[in-house]
């Protein structure tokens, strides 16, 4: 019998290892230094670094390497071993205080957006001692910032720690206010539901586009897709239960809580959801994820795709994310409480987020934006690429009652003694019925639902752990020197003029309907459809100011994002040209020539036989696929001609956008008349496999 309690966390540095194997006073100046982000003194550095490596040796790592979160997307590693040669010709294995909190990577290969060119070329990673270390493949592994010699973030866990920061401080400062002076500590939470496919192995080695750009560049739809919505939920077969059987046991080792598995809506798409954590231990546990979720797809000879749009037509995949705020004596801000005084509470940081919302919703859709997402949003599959707010229909009519000064009563045993109201406690299941809202509130949380299913799940948790420090401090500056009689009063009156201000941006209804995009351009919200058309919203002022005011980025640190994000955007859509010329030329071609050469031969021998047997059929179709034929030449000829005058042009936004029109625009046109013409190719023409096969035979 597996003992899933003895696996799970068998590989992390987790608590109750550090609580044993370490003195006493060393434990608890490294619990302060983790609790309050206090500085780690060299002596505690060098006994943690002791332990962590005879607990690391013991269960059989050889090497140590700082891991990070450089701006690729991707996490990064270089692995040192813990041998030091001695004078008689032996080794000792060692592991010192100062290698644990820094490393130096020759880091000079990562994307800086132009920081190292001014300043300075090397970089160094720090050691982030809230998020445990762990060991895999024989390595330890230490969760670490990326910084410049200068001190600029090139990475996203930096900015991700200054934003949880700035969040505890503003969060803290008003429930001091409010009276609730308990608190020391307010951390932001996040569970992300993470959603992928998985394809055959051997399939997959047969597409240069799922190679190259993890994506299907071309493919005709397979006779049946996802109309019947009868993968959702359903039986898992075999191959894949054994999958996520082992997917599970590689995560619970290495303490990543994964919880809900199941089959989503498209053919060959599961989701995977584990219990939520600190944000930032969540946000490294979703890059493993990814990446645990990929290894083990290799040993049962599987692909997992985590591109956020493997396939036309079908569901593209997303990453819920999850978020709520936590004190230190645990209590759930976004909660609705039971007394009064818990309402206010509850009330005031519902204000702020939703504030936060609708004054930096253009920097919650950059923090989703990607050439890969941009297929999903505002495709009536995803959230549309406006952000609103979903409150459901109970809290929509607390908060109407509040503008109008009214008394919300659900029924009577929901009026206090004190006569006030007291909301009502949300049950998930009459607010989570909506699912094509971006942002909605579901019972103690809210969950953000635009992510793309590759990308990291720090830049959307900076953004709103940033927006909403900002909130709180306006609230904060607004309420602080009100005299104590007048409390009451000015917090109300804070909640009512701030639900007014921005009621705006809540909308209950269908996202995905032309009504809403037009109700929502009458109500002034952002309609950003394109990654090139939200990037330069990042260096707005109001943006540029609120992320320097609160620390979390310095204006050289944004130019250098920006930078890097343009330049991601580009590269994507121009490898995928590539890709698609490059398959349509060599893969694709000769299997349309053989067709119009089975139909002239089919032709010829029957001419041959008797002019009174019938060509028509065969006639009329190779006249059809030689039109078509030659109408993707001529689309392909265009895409080729525009992918020349890109290289020719300065980098920037016009470069991107250039590259999403006409560029991709090309590669639409391109794709729609090979996917056309593929409807006519027998299988066996093809080298490599179709729709069908791809997504049916897992
Ligand atoms: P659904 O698919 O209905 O949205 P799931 O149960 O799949 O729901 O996922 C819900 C996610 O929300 C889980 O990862 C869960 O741990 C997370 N979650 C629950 N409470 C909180 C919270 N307070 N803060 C952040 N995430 C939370
Ligand atoms: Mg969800």
């Amino acid at each position: 019998m597996e003992k899933i309690p003895e696996i799970y966390g068998s590989c992390v540095f987790n608590d109750s290892i550090m609580r044993d194997k370490l003195p006493k006073d060393i434990y608890k100046a490294l619990k302060k230094t983790i609790k309050n982000g206090t500085h780690l003194e060299l002596d505690v550095a060098n006994a943690v670094a002791i332990a962590m490596k005879e607990w690391a040796v013991e269960n059989g790592a050889t090497h140590f390497t700082h891991w990070f979160q450089p701006l690729t997307g991707f996490t990064a590693e270089k692995h040192d071993s813990f041998i030091t040669p001695t004078d008689d010709g032996q080794i000792i294995m060692e592991f010192s205080g100062k290698e644990l909190v820094k490393g130096e990577p020759d880091a000079s290969s990562f994307p800086s957006g132009g920081i190292r060119a001014t300043f300075e070329a090397r970089g160094y990673t720090a050691w982030d001692p809230s998020s445990p270390a762990f060991i895999k493949d024989g390595t330890l592994y230490i969760p670490t910032a990326f910084c410049s010699y200068t001190g600029e973030a090139l990475d996203k866990k930096t900015p991700l720690l200054r934003s949880m920061d700035a969040l505890n401080a503003e969060a803290v400062k008003m429930l001091h206010f409010l009276g609730n002076t308990d608190v020391v500590n307010v951390t932001t939470t996040v569970g992300p539901e993470q959603e992928y496919f998985l394809i055959d192995k051997k399939d997959y080695a047969k597409r240069r586009d799922l190679i190259f750009t993890g994506r299907t560049l071309i493919g005709a739809p397979s006779p049946k897709g996802q109309e019947m919505d009868d993968h959702y939920f359903g039986t898992l077969r075999p191959r894949v239960a054994a999958y996520m059987h082992d997917l599970d046991r590689e995560l619970w080792k290495l303490g990543i809580p994964a919880k809900t598995k199941h089959n989503e809506v498209a053919p060959a798409q599961h989701e995977l959801a584990p219990v939520f954590d600190t944000t930032n231990v969540a946000v490294d546990h979703n890059q493993l994820t990814m990446e645990i979720m990929k290894t083990v797809a290799e040993k049962h000879d599987l692909v997992c795709l985590l591109h956020e749009k493997p396939f036309a037509g079908i569901n593209g995949s997303g990453k819920h994310n999850n978020w709520s705020m936590t004190t230190d004596t645990g209590v759930n801000l976004l909660d609705p409480g039971k007394t009064p005084a818990d309402n206010v509470q509850f009330l005031i940081f519902l204000s702020a987020v939703i504030k936060a919302v609708d004054e930096y919703a253009d920097m919650m859709r950059l923090s989703v934006a990607s050439a890969g997402n941009d297929h999903r949003l505002g495709a009536n599959e995803a959230p549309p690429a406006i952000i609103s707010i979903f409150l459901g229909d109970e809290l929509t009519a607390v908060i109407d009652s509040i503008k109008n000064d009214t008394f919300f009563k659900k029924d009577a045993s929901q009026i206090m003694e004190t006569g006030a109201a007291v909301i009502p406690h949300f049950t998930k299941d009459n607010t989570d019925r909506n699912r094509t809202s971006p942002f909605a509130f579901t019972g103690n949380k809210f969950e953000f639902r635009s992510l793309g299913s590759s990308a990291s799940v720090a830049t959307p948790n900076i953004i709103l752990n940033t927006a909403v420090a900002h909130s709180l401090s306006e609230f904060y500056k607004t309420l602080k020197d009100v005299s104590e009689d007048k409390k009451d009063e000015a917090v109300h009156s804070l909640i009512k003029e701030t639900l007014i201000k921005h009621e705006r941006v809540i909308f209950n209804g269908n996202g995905y309907t032309d009504e809403w995009i037009a109700e929502a351009e009458k109500r002034g919200l952002y309609n950003l459809k394109s990654t090139p058309d939200v990037l330069p919203k990042l260096l707005d002022e109001k943006n540029v100011k609120l992320f320097t005011e609160l620390g979390i980025y310095t204006e050289t640190e944004l130019k250098s994002r920006y930078e890097i994000l343009i330049e991601n955007y580009c590269k994507t859509i121009h490898f995928e040209a590539c890709t698609l010329k490059e398959m349509i030329r060599q893969d694709f071609n000769p299997a349309v020539i053989k067709l119009m050469e089975s139909l002239s031969n089919s032709i010829l021998s029957k001419k041959n036989i008797s002019d009174a047997i019938s060509t028509a059929a065969e006639e009329k179709l190779l006249k059809n696929i030689s039109s078509k034929f030659t109408e993707l030449d001529d689309a392909l000829d265009k895409l080729e001609a525009n992918l020349c005058k890109a290289e020719s042009m300065e980098d920037g936004i016009e470069l991107a956008a250039f590259y999403h029109d006409p560029v991709f625009t090309d590669m639409q046109n391109i794709r729609a008349v090979a996917d056309y013409i593929e409807g006519y190719i027998p299988d066996e023409f093809l080298p490599y496999p179709t729709y069908s096969k791809l997504l049916f035979y897992v």
